[in-house]
């Protein structure tokens, strides 16, 4: 089934200059990018994007690292594009995910996992009007 789903690069892997590369495995996974903006975010959007995670006790620090630095926001577009990307980032834990995975590959630990993904339909709707507005989402390119 076409998809979107919503596709943040952390502050971590910005930081390492990794946001080329990560954008690349999207697009060499046939996931068009239809939508994208780099964006500092404050505690106040990284609070409403975390939210249902506001009890656990990992998400002060969440915020914390959310707004530590510039992301990169993109919205993906493809067959099956919310399992496709959470296939290529891997697991949460980046010291469990795999060469070869997004996490594996530019992540350090549980909560710097370089990138975040949509884990769903519903999500993916919520998520993508929580960063871009009908007019800032493009049809993909055709041939
Ligand atoms: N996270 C954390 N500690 C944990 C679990 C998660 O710091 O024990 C952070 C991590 O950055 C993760 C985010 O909270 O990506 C959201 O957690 P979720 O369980 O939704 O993982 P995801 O869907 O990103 O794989
Ligand atoms: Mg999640």
């Amino acid at each position: 089934m076409l998809e979107r789903t919503l596709s943040i690069v952390k502050p971590d892997a910005v930081r390492r200059g990794a946001t080329g590369e990560i954008l690349q495995r999207f697009e060499s996974a046939g996931l068009s990018i239809i939508a994208l903006k780099k964006l500092r975010m404050s505690e106040e959007l990284a609070r409403g994007f975390y939210a249902v995670h506001r009890e656990r006790p990992f998400y002060g620090d969440l915020v914390k690292f959310m707004c530590s630095g510039p992301v990169v926001v993109s919205v993906l577009q493809g067959a099956e594009a919310i399992a496709k990307n959470r296939a290529l980032m891997g697991p949460t834990d980046s010291t469990q995910a795999p060469p070869g995975t997004i996490r594996g590959d530019f992540g350090t630990d549980i909560e710097q996992n370089a990138v975040h993904g949509s884990d769903g339909p519903e999500t993916a709707r919520a998520e993508i009007a929580y960063f871009f507005n009908a007019s800032e989402i493009l049809a993909p390119c055709e041939a």
